[in-house]
């Protein structure tokens, strides 16, 4: 028995932990991975998201992340690049989310690390390690659903599926992504790439199911597919893959954001309460600001429906905005006016980035009513 049960210990759990520990609560967290593990991230760091990490005691530069200042936007043969509105850093979630749990753990959180939870009640998990009770039960396992009383997933229509590859970046790729996170739009997807720590790339990819298997369903086909759309591409399909195979997600539940009324007591932080399109850059942004909300509402002994309400009400804007951005540049028509517009006027990228940002900062966190 603990004060608080954490299930999943990402940026939402990791974070989540930490504060509330940091506040005198006991803490448990329960990973599934029993070491260290890549993620399917764009791995973008938005200011917003370097703020809540730095907030609570990560030092971004010493993990080794690079700075970004520029965007390239890439859609039908037609070029854009722009300053970001702000210093963007890339750094692997591998590294990232290991540091959180560090600390987590010197702020007195038992991480429990292989441990899979297969249903949460009001009070209690399954887990495959057997059973677990907490006063309060936090879900932040991302986009894998658990089955938990009174939260429904519902379907997704031709939902998005995600994949991600590290690549060695020679010093071409170097070259073409330095200072930069390019994005290329395509038919009912897109596919950034970036560098991370460690002269390495990251291609992070979204595409409609539909879309998908018109290609012909496999990475090898989307890849192919990619080979000519940029320079940065063309230099990363030729060159040395880091992973056996992609990591991969599916049903991709872009929008979601949560209900407040008539439902279960377990707060749900990160993409299982708030999932915006990761064209937007802002997702870890939104996972980190949950926990901080979460924390505060525990702390303060409110409810999870008043959470719920108060993080829809938080991120929500920024969530349907972020769709409409994905609607626009899925369809043809929209994607090609889209790219002639952003040519024409030099400040409008920045504002569309702006307004799919979180609103202002949070405040540092001090266990008070929020
Ligand atoms: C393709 C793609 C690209 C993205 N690119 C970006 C980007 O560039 N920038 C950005 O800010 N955001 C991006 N995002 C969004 C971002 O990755 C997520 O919003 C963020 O990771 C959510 O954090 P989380 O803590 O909710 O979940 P996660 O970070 O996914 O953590 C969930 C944790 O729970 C664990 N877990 C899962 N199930 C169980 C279980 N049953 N039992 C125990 N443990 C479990 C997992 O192993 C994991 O460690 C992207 C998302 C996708 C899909």
């Amino acid at each position: 028995m603990t004060d608080v049960l954490v299930v999943g210990g990402g940026l939402a759990g990791g974070a989540a932990g930490t504060l509330l520990a940091r506040a005198g609560r006991t803490v448990h967290v329960l990973e599934r991975h029993s070491s260290p593990a890549d993620k399917i991230c764009g791995e973008f760091l938005s200011i917003e998201a370097q703020k809540h990490l730095e907030d609570l005691g990560i030092n971004l530069a010493a993990l080794g992340a690079v700075p970004i200042n520029h965007i390239r936007v890439i859609s039908n043969g037609q070029t854009v690049e722009r300053s970001l509105p702000f210093v963007a850093r890339g750094l692997s979630r591998r590294l990232l989310d290991e540091a959180l749990l560090h600390l987590a753990e010197k702020a007195g959180v038992v991480v429990e690390r292989g441990v899979r939870v297969t249903e949460i009640e009001t009070h209690a998990a399954s887990t495959s390690q057997g059973p677990r009770r907490a006063d309060v039960i936090l879900l932040a396992t991302g986009k894998l659903p658990v089955r938990a009383e009174g939260i429904e997933a519902p379907p997704v229509l031709d939902a998005h599926v995600g994949f991600k590859m590290h690549w060695r970046a020679n010093a071409s790729i170097r070259r073409l992504l330095e200072d930069c996170i390019e994005l290329n739009l395509m038919q009912g997807g897109y596919a950034g790439l970036q560098l991370v720590e460690g002269d390495t790339a990251n291609l992070c990819l979204v595409i409609r199911r539909s879309r998908l298997a018109a290609l012909g369903g496999r990475w090898e086909d989307v890849l192919m597919s990619l080979g000519g759309l940029s320079p940065a591409l063309s230099a990363l399909i030729d060159a040395q893959p880091l992973f056996s195979k992609p990591l991969t997600a599916a049903n991709l539940a872009y929008g979601r954001l949560p209900r407040g009324r008539g439902e279960s007591p377990v707060f749900r932080l990160g993409d299982q309460a708030a999932m915006t399109p990761s064209l937007t850059g802002d997702g870890m942004a939104i996972a980190l600001r949950s926990a901080w909300l979460a924390a505060q509402f525990i702390m303060a002994g409110r409810s999870a429906a008043d959470y719920h309400r108060a993080l829809a009400k938080m991120v929500g804007p920024q969530v349907r905005r972020g769709m409409l951005l994905q609607r626009a540049t899925e369809a043809t028509m929209l994607r090609s006016a889209g790219i002639s517009l952003l040519r024409m006027q030099p400040r409008l990228l920045r504002s569309i980035i702006r307004l799919t940002r979180l609103p202002d900062p949070a405040p540092p966190f001090r266990g008070e009513r929020p």
